[in-house]
């Protein structure tokens, strides 16, 4: 179909190569009666556009047919293919040479354009292929996609590529079956291209350094060798780097899995042990001494009642904690005032309330906002134990809410020793302790990790600002929907 298509055109453009030649003839002869130099000017003229478009074959062609029609036509003898004057010999043949030479770099010009373009194209399609593929960061993925972004990219038929540390081939489309499983593994051990025209094949190794680490088939006379290489060396870096990336995350992942697990059994262990030592004290001292008096016998008894709660509640929120950090908590949302939630904290932890001064400052004006009522005074609760343990006895701490930015802001002030710059950033991790309070005052670093699961699953946030000396301000943002005003 192509060739007949390639053999019309040619000879269609013959036979407008003729007529031109013949117009310029009727032209020239019949009418304008032009010297013979205006002529051949014309002819040539004719001959460097042919030979620019079309190629030399044409121009050559055009060039014999002019020296012929231009001897017979206009040198004299006229209507004769012979020359009188010796010295029009040489002009003709110089005509002949000029037109031949010139189409011939005409014809150059022509290809190396053509050339350039192709290049170019060549360059652009790399490097979309290239920024293509630096967008998956994960091996698996990656090999799946490069045979059809290969194929895509050039316009190929299909593309296949093989890895030889996965002994897999991945085909640009299931039923592209070009390339065998056996020709791409050859390749994958060689360093050279394997062409074979008869198919339409390419088989290129994929090398990363001097190594080949697979191989890349393709169908179609889509790239230059060169292009080809470019394109198996950009899949060698990129194979590469996804399998560094994953096998950093992965490294990542278990090092931060690793690092959690050790605080966790850090801070549960040494909480834990801290109420069983003393529960274990107050049982012997009760078991061994039968001179204890009645009030003595009560305080022992109270020691374990209230050690054995602080268990109770460190097992709880480890508990809490795993829950929030699997999603799988059900909140119990309705319409509430953060003063109900503010009420309900206050009543929960007032004993360890009672050395501060509370000063609450929630107007009326607030509206109601939808929230799980227990959870949030959950929040409360923990940023007025925080306020209450880091700050000096007797120092005052504040409540307040205001409406901010469309959301609820509640905000719990203290006059403590703040928190710094570097530490802001971590209180928040679970079981992140400040490094002063660390082993002056009990706690075990989920208080505010908690406290941010629970703001953040009623879709708001949790922030602090802090000068050193001067206090916190802890404040937690619940969005307000348009009809809680
Ligand atoms: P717990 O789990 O018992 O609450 P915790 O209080 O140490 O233990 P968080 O409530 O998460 O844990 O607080 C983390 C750290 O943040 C604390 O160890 C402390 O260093 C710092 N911090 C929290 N609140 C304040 C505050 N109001 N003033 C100064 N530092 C604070
Ligand atoms: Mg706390």
């Amino acid at each position: 179909m192509g060739v007949r298509r390639s053999i019309i055109t040619r000879a269609l453009r013959y036979s407008i190569s003729t007529a031109v030649i013949a117009a310029i003839v009727a032209v020239y002869f019949r009418w304008v009666h032009a010297n013979e130099m205006t002529v051949a000017l014309t002819f040539l003229m004719v001959i460097l556009l042919v030979a620019a478009n079309w190629g030399l074959r044409h121009a050559v062609y055009l060039s014999i047919l002019s020296s012929a029609v231009l001897n017979f036509f206009f040198l004299p003898p006229i209507g004769a293919f012979t020359i009188g004057d010796s010295r029009n010999w040489v002009a003709l043949f110089a005509f002949l040479l000029t037109g031949i030479v010139a189409s011939q770099l005409a014809e150059r010009a022509r290809r190396e354009a053509k050339m350039s373009r192709f290049r170019q194209l060549e360059a652009e399609r790399l490097y979309e292929f290239s920024q293509q593929m630096l967008v998956t960061g994960n091996v698996i993925d990656l090999l799946n996609m490069l045979p059809q972004m290969i194929a895509a990219t050039f316009n190929l038929a299909g593309a296949a590529v093989y890895l030889r540390e996965k002994d897999r081939v991945y085909r640009s489309h299931p039923n592209y079956m070009d390339v065998t499983a056996a020709e791409l593994r050859d390749t994958a051990f060689t360093r050279d291209h394997r062409v074979d025209d008869a198919r339409g094949v390419t088989l290129a190794p994929i090398l990363l350094g001097t190594q080949p680490i697979g191989s890349v088939g393709i169908t179609g006379a889509g790239p230059s060798p060169q292009a080809l290489d470019a394109v198996c060396g950009l899949a060698a870096i990129a194979i590469e780097r996804a399998g560094a990336m994953e096998t950093l995350t992965r490294v990542e992942a278990s090092r931060e899995s690793e690092r959690l697990r050790n605080a966790l059994l850090d801070a549960v262990a040494h909480e834990l042990r801290t109420p069983l030592t003393s529960i274990t004290a107050a049982i012997t001292t009760l078991r061994s001494n039968a001179l204890l008096d009645q009030e003595q016998r009560g305080e022992m008894m109270q020691v374990i009642e209230e050690e054995a709660e602080r268990l109770n509640r460190l097992v709880g929120q480890a508990m809490e904690m795993a829950a929030l950090d699997a999603h799988d908590i059900k909140l119990d949302m309705q319409m509430h005032s953060i003063r109900e939630a503010v009420d309900l904290a206050l009543q929960a932890i007032q004993p360890q309330l009672r050395t501060h001064a509370v000063d609450i400052r929630l107007p009326d004006s607030l509206p109601k906002v939808e929230m799980d009522l227990e959870r949030i005074a959950k929040v409360i609760q923990h940023l007025l134990e925080n306020a209450a343990k880091y700050s000096a006895e007797g120092s005052p701490i504040f409540i307040s809410a205001e409406i901010s930015k469309n959301q609820l802001m509640t905000s719990i002030a203290d006059r403590g020793a703040g928190i710094d710059d570097f530490e802001r950033m971590m209180v928040f991790d679970k079981f992140y302790r400040g490094q002063g309070q660390r082993y002056r005052v009990q706690g075990t670093g989920m208080g505010l990790a908690i406290a941010k699961a629970i703001v953040e699953a009623h879709g708001g946030s949790i922030e602090v600002t802090s000068q050193p000396s001067q206090g916190s301000v802890f404040s937690f943002y619940l969005p307000i929907s348009v009809d809680d005003f």
